[in-house]
């Protein structure tokens, strides 16, 4: 359709820009002689050819519509006067509906492009992300980051299956508080409601959890969660786990919000699942089979970081090298298979007894280590001996064949930065308090370079 505008001011530049943009319209020109110099400019600007004066405009014979917006009464008259018989004439006001109407269309347009333009990188950066994070904690949190902020949902979690334990805990969470978080994992029953979320076909949308019997647990209303969606994660129909994604607001989710949702789902699934292998590969790496603690070669790692720690943050760092008494005798009198036992209820004594951030290792055979981080002398001196009254307490298995008739242990302690400055050097030291250790009797504790010892 060919329009030609007459007249126009600077309030009516964005009438200009509308028309100029929308497709179905072919701006022919303007008249210079009538209209503001800024709307004329803006014309110009657009693109919009300029002519002189009204009347060499009105000798154009392609014109389908003209818009007076001169509000000129003489304008309106010259207008009408010189028009051809099938051009219409729209004055200002009728321009200006249409511009309104012809806005909010491609601005609903514009909204919807931009909105899937915005999904479609959103998975794209989703799948570079996911398959750049190192392990499934960081994937996890990766996972709910993407899933609240596809949905424009405030809060949000992932439960993750446990196939071994036969239980869900929550790998990631954002928006709650810690009470929530402490909540973190729950046995899979049938006819619970995480069975029932998994048993649907797709998400389970809950607009308003107070008119959802089931949904409405206390720990999700003290939140202050109002709408929700749990949307299963399968793989090879394996259940990998949950995403949950949460409102504070009553909210009617529309169906987008549900498709990518569940187009996120797999890619969800799926790097869940390759996380789970590489941690598992990872953990088998640096484990010991029997006991399932540490291995020496990452015991070495630990230690070396461990020492870098301590010497930049000026704190001691102990260590514990400990051994079986006559063990040798065990193995003989019981046999291979019974002497595994000890050494597994041994590992289990030690996990026990030591703190959280103690890094337990079997050293090698039936010798173990443990880094204790900050620990100065006494207090590793403390430890080691605490770990040696307990295991001689631990009923172990035909502990009665042995020589004091309990399965015992001996160690050494060495600290830095006292005794050692390098990681090798403190095995050695330590090594050097287990000798001696053994040398004054066995079952008792001795610190380089020979605290007194401390004979059960
Ligand atoms: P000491 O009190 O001086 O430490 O005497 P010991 O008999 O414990 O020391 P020795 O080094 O002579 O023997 C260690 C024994 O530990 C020898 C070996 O049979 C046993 N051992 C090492 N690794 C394993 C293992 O993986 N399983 C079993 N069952 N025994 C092991
Ligand atoms: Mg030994
Ligand atoms: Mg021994």
């Amino acid at each position: 359709m060919n329009i030609v505008i007459v007249g126009g001011s600077k309030e009516e530049t964005s009438t200009l820009q509308t028309l100029a943009e929308a497709s179905s319209v072919k701006m022919l020109c303007l008249a210079e002689d009538i209209g503001d110099k800024e709307f004329i400019e803006l014309a110009k600007s657009l693109d919009i050819p300029v002519v002189q004066n009204l009347k060499s405009l009105l000798e154009r014979t392609d014109i389908d519509i003209i818009i007076d917006l001169s509000g000129r009464e003489d304008v309106a008259r010259e207008i009408t006067e010189n028009k051809l018989p099938r051009t219409e004439v729209i004055d200002r006001s009728i321009a200006n509906l249409i511009c309104q109407l012809l806005d909010s269309e491609s601005r609903a347009t514009y909204d919807l492009i931009d909105k899937l333009t915005r999904e479609h990188w959103s998975l794209y950066e989703i799948g570079i992300n996911l398959s750049s994070a190192k392990d499934l904690s960081e994937v996890s949190k990766t996972i709910v980051q993407h899933a609240t902020q596809l949905t424009n949902t405030p809060a949000g979690s992932l439960a993750v299956y446990d196939e071994k334990s036969g239980t869900m805990y929550f790998a990631a969470m954002l928006g709650f508080s810690p009470d929530m978080a402490a909540q973190h994992s729950w046995k899979l029953r049938p006819g619970g409601l995480t069975s029932y979320i998994l048993n649907q076909n797709g998400p389970v949308i809950i607009s308003d959890i107070k008119k959802h019997p089931g949904f409405d647990s206390p720990r999700l209303l003290k939140e202050g969660v109002r709408a929700l969606i749990a949307c299963p994660l399968f793989l090879d129909n394996k259940v990998v786990g949950i995403i949950y994604i949460d409102d504070f607001k009553v909210r009617e989710f529309d169906s987008r919000d549900t498709s990518i949702l569940c187009l996120f789902s797999t890619y969800a699934a799926i790097a869940i699942e390759k996380a789970k292998l590489l941690d598992e590969a990872k953990m088998l790496a640096i484990t010991d089979d029997l006991t399932k603690l540490y291995n020496h070669r990452h015991f070495n790692q630990q230690l070396g970081a461990e020492m870098i720690r301590a010497k930049r943050y000026k704190e001691s760092l102990s260590l514990i090298l400990l051994d079986i008494d006559h063990f040798k005798q065990y193995n003989d009198v019981n046999g291979h298979v019974k002497g595994n036992e000890v050494l597994k209820q041994l590992s289990d004594v030690l996990q026990r007894e030591c703190r959280t951030s103690d890094i337990i290792a079997r050293y090698g055979g039936e010798e173990f280590t443990v880094i204790c981080p900050k620990a100065d002398k006494i207090e590793a001196y403390q430890i080691a001996n605490r770990l040696r009254e307990k295991i001689q307490a631990h009923d172990f298995p035909y502990a009665h064949t042995q020589p004091l008739a309990r399965v015992t242990i001996s160690a050494g302690v060495a600290t830095y930065p006292e005794d050692a400055d390098e990681p090798l050097d403190l095995i050695e030291k330590a090594d050097a308090g287990l000798y001696l250790a053994k040398r004054r009797g066995r079952n008792r504790v001795c610190a380089y370079p020979g605290l007194k010892s401390n004979a059960g």
